[in-house]
């Protein structure tokens, strides 16, 4: 009998830690949903590195924060495979623009909490269905240590944060029944894009394991959550921080 393609869908998987997830998804077997913003080149590197290693991968861009865009991108997929479904979501992308609350603008605070808050919503009710339906579902949502302990020039980052994590909790209670988890992880410091601009030499003396974190370290533990052996743990926030308490 020929295998079931399953599909996992990684927002913001371009760059960064989303683009380490998606790597490692592919190698698990699944094919992977690469969705980004607007680097397609980034997108295209994704994609040919997950090809080059075996593994299968499509584009999906668009904006996680647009309601309407997210609704159509989704809407067209399940068009063009009418006998699958997305067995795995993992909520990845997420921005930062840090400021005192002083000085935080109005659109500061609205675009970092709907990428990461609105974009759980946008993407994972339309996909939530289908789980439900077929009984076996993964979510994974990727938060941060500053939605845990709230981060002072991230008011807005750690609301979103810690919004996804109240999120993730109140939806894996509603679902567990089904065989649909939903957890989240908390990175800490993790070498990125996002990242790039941090002085690294002074703030890893903030963190126990003196070093910042590695994208695919935070792959591997998305990897266990999404596969079988995790079936027993939902509504968890797993802080991936090199040892900082939170
Ligand atoms: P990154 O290197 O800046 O990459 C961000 C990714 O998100 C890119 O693929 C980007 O796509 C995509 N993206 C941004 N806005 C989007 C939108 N509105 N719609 C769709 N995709 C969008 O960031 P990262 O460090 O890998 O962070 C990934 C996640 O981990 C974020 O949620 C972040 O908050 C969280 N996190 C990171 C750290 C860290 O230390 N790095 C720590 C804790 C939590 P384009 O390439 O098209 O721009």
């Amino acid at each position: 009998m020929e295998k079931m393609t399953k599909y996992a869908l990684v927002t913001g998987a371009s760059r960064g830690i989303g683009r380490a997830i998606a790597l490692k998804l592919a190698e698990q077997g699944y094919s992977v949903i690469i969705n980004y913003a607007s680097n397609s080149a980034a997108a295209e590197q994704t994609l040919s590195d997950i090809v080059a290693n075996g593994g299968t991968a499509e584009l999906l861009p668009f904006d996680v924060s647009n309601g309407e865009a997210v609704a159509t991108a989704l809407q067209q997929w399940k068009e063009s495979h009418p006998e699958e479904y997305i067995s795995v979501v993992v909520n990845n992308a997420g921005i930062r623009k840090d400021n005192l609350m002083m000085w935080m603008g109005p659109s500061d605070w609205h675009s970092v909490v709907s990428t990461s808050l609105d974009g759980f919503y946008n993407v994972t009710q339309p996909l939530l269905k289908d789980m439900l339906v077929k009984k076996w579902g993964r979510i994974v949502n990727v938060a941060s240590l500053s939605g845990i302990k709230g981060m002072p020039g991230q008011t807005n980052y750690s609301a979103a944060k810690g919004g996804l994590i109240a999120a993730t909790k109140a939806l894996a209670q509603e679902v567990a029944k089904k065989r649909v988890t939903v957890n989240a992880v908390a990175p800490g410091f993790i070498k990125s894009d996002m990242t790039a601009d941090l002085n690294e030499a002074e703030l890893k003396k903030l963190v126990p394991a003196g070093r910042f974190g590695e994208a695919e370290e935070v792959a591997e533990l998305v990897a266990f959550l999404v596969s079988d052996a995790a079936a027993y743990i939902t509504g968890e926030v797993i802080s991936i921080n090199g040892g900082i308490y939170t």
